[in-house]
């Protein structure tokens, strides 16, 4: 059985002594009211839900997982109660505007009650995670009659959304799609096709569920600019608002699978299902990424949320565990052996856990205030930049977040020896449901195609330029600060490496198309570890003036800093020499010999 406490100190640590977040919130339209008494009202709300009700289903619901009888999902034991909980407490509606019901705070608090949410029960997470996404798309691209018939139900969470891309076909390569849209005559469509791996398809938890679905118009022209998106009920809605008879649509099956086993994924059937249109004809894809941009970063407070998971809990045992004794003379003489955190092996496990959880946690919260402030600044210069920013982050969130999630559940797990492989602990099945995080909403292979193909090069470079002039401003404050020379130099070796290895990559991949597929998982590594520097950096900023307050909270993050510098960042110099091998070795071996 797995213990979960919400990591509150850090995440004020973060909201505000790093990025004064109430400084730069309240100071965007429409976030005027949100204090730092407010944020963490807020936080701690979140931390008793789900310290209280989640955590507690959260193995339970993994034994039991979802149930499929008579066309109906069943959740697991528990679900129904707990997320009728959620739903009464306004969390769905979060961010979601005032004008639906939502409360209209920020996305920077949304990270946390992603993060906690995820930790606490990660199936369970997924439920309101796929409408948060749906409303954002519906409020961005859907007309005012969708947005209104179906919008504020989503955003008190009696109804909830999903995702329909995924064919049996068609998964990263959703130019494949086959569905089909007809028009009726109407302002609606027939929408038929299967969609398979369709997260919260359908569930007991709500009484409707608002498909958004991928599908291609009679007329539509092939690969991804022939898609386009519509909202397609499993109940239709009555023009009072009540709900009708059911659309043409059923869930043929639910996946077993070997994680998240309280998410139902499902198999959904569309057979002529009435559905409409969302935003423009062939422009579907380009709303769906509204909805998408919004996942791949809930993706990533999934990763980061498994790794304070199972850094908790492997210090709780490393505390307890006795076995050897210390190299430097016995630390508990009156006990048959020391505990396990005495061994240095133990010890680097856990730090390096916390050194990368601390600063992805950093990291995703400064993603997520440059999508508030892309979102509300009165500025549109200022909002363009912002938006740059969480754009090229999107990507090394996602994949940095679920990629060391996966390390880091990996690592904990080993903290236990064999009693990480068995049930009772918990551990191993951190291990299994956070290794989804790494597939879905693109897998983290297409997100380092992503940033290396997509990102790098959009607005001549705009992007990267814009991130490297940001850490610029850093390098320049902390210029002639001797207290921070430990820190900043490292950081500023491996930015410039990173600006180094991106300007090779630009170069080298003119004359060898298969340079940038080569590379890029580890270019995206690189990235992600250049900011976790960079967030450590800022947080050594924080944290320095107030090393000898007598809150032994700041001399721990200042010696975690110094191990991300010791243990951690050298991993730069060798995805550096990996990245410039280049491709050749990798498209030397025939097909045939495959
Ligand atoms: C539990 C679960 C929940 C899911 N939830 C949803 C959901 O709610 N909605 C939804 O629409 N989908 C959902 N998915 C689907 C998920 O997004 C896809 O599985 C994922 O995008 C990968 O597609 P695929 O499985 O078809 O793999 P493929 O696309 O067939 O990829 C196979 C492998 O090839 C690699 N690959 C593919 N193309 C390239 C390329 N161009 N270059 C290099 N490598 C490449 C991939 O990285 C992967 O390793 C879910 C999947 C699962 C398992």
């Amino acid at each position: 059985m797995t213990t979960y406490t919400a990591p509150l100190r850090d995440m004020r640590f973060v909201l505000h002594e790093v990025f004064a977040a109430e400084k730069t919130l309240t100071a965007l339209p429409g976030l005027e009211d949100v204090t730092a008494d407010v944020m963490d009202a807020v936080l701690e709300e979140c931390a008793k839900l789900c310290q209280n009700v989640l955590h507690p289903l959260n193995q339970s619901g993994d034994l039991e997982g979802c149930t499929f009888k008579d066309g109906q999902v069943i959740t697991p034991k528990g679900f129904k109660e707990a997320y009728k909980q959620y739903a009464e407490g306004g969390w769905c509606g979060l961010t979601a505007s005032p004008d639906f019901g939502g409360q209209g705070l920020p996305e920077a608090l949304d990270y946390f009650v992603a993060e906690m949410v995820g930790s606490a029960n990660l199936s369970f997470g997924l439920y309101p995670g796929l409408s948060q996404g749906t409303m954002l798309a519906l409020a961005a691209h859907g007309t005012v009659e969708l947005q209104q018939m179906y919008l504020p139900k989503l955003v008190s969470g009696e109804w909830q959304g999903a995702m329909n891309l995924t064919e049996p076909h068609c998964g990263s390569d959703l130019g494949l799609l086959r569905s089909k849209a007809v028009p009726n005559g109407d302002v609606s469509f027939s929408v038929s096709g299967t969609k398979i791996f369709i997260s919260a398809g359908d569930s007991d938890l709500v009484d409707n569920v608002v498909h958004l679905v991928l599908a291609r118009l009679p007329d539509a022209p092939e690969g991804s600019r022939g898609i386009s998106l519509f909202l397609v009920p499993k109940l239709f809605v009555n023009a009072d608002g009540s709900l009708g008879a059911r659309n043409a649509l059923s869930v043929g099956s639910i996946e077993h699978k070997m994680g998240i086993k309280g998410s139902a994924t499902c198999v959904m059937n569309f057979d002529g299902a009435k559905g409409w249109l969302v935003g423009q004809p062939h422009k579907g894809l380009a709303c769906m990424f509204t909805m998408m941009n919004k996942e791949r970063m809930f993706v990533g407070a999934q990763g980061i949320s498994q790794s304070e998971l199972a850094y908790q809990n492997a210090t709780a045992y490393a505390k307890d565990r006795l076995q050897g004794r210390a190299e430097d003379g016995a630390k508990r003489p009156d006990k048959a052996a020391d505990p396990i955190l005495v061994h240095p092996d133990i010890r680097n496990k856990l730090l390096y856990a916390r050194a990368v959880v601390e600063a992805q946690r950093a990291l995703a919260l400064y993603a997520h205030m440059q999508v508030d402030i892309s979102h509300r600044h009165a500025d549109a210069a200022v909002r363009e930049r912002a938006d740059d920013m969480a754009g090229i982050l999107t990507p090394i969130i996602k994949a940095g977040g679920s990629g060391f999630g996966s390390e880091i559940t990996n690592l904990c797990l080993q903290v236990f020896g064999g009693h990480g492989y068995v049930r009772e602990w918990g551990m191993e099945q951190m291990v299994r449901d956070v290794r989804i995080t790494e597939i879905y909403e693109g897998t983290n292979t297409i997100q380092s195609l992503d940033l290396i193909g997509r990102k790098l090069g959009l607005g001549g470079g705009r992007l990267v330029k814009g991130f490297m002039a940001e850490t610029d401003l850093l390098l320049a404050r902390a210029k002639g600060q001797t207290v921070m020379a430990e820190f900043i130099g490292p950081f500023k070796d491996a930015r410039d490496k990173l600006a180094a290895c991106t300007q090779w990559i630009v170069d080298q991949s003119q004359a060898d198309p298969n340079l940038r597929g080569a590379v890029a998982n580890d270019y995206l590594r690189m990235f992600t570890i250049t900011c976790m520097a960079w967030m450590w950096v800022l947080m050594v900023e924080a944290a320095l003036p107030k090393k000898d307050s007598g809150d032994s909270f700041y001399a721990t993050k200042l010696q975690v800093a110094r191990f991300f510098i010791a243990k951690v960042l050298p991993q730069i110099a060798s995805l550096d020499a990996l990245i410039r091998t280049g491709s050749a070795a990798t498209m030397a071996v025939p097909e045939a010999a495959f």
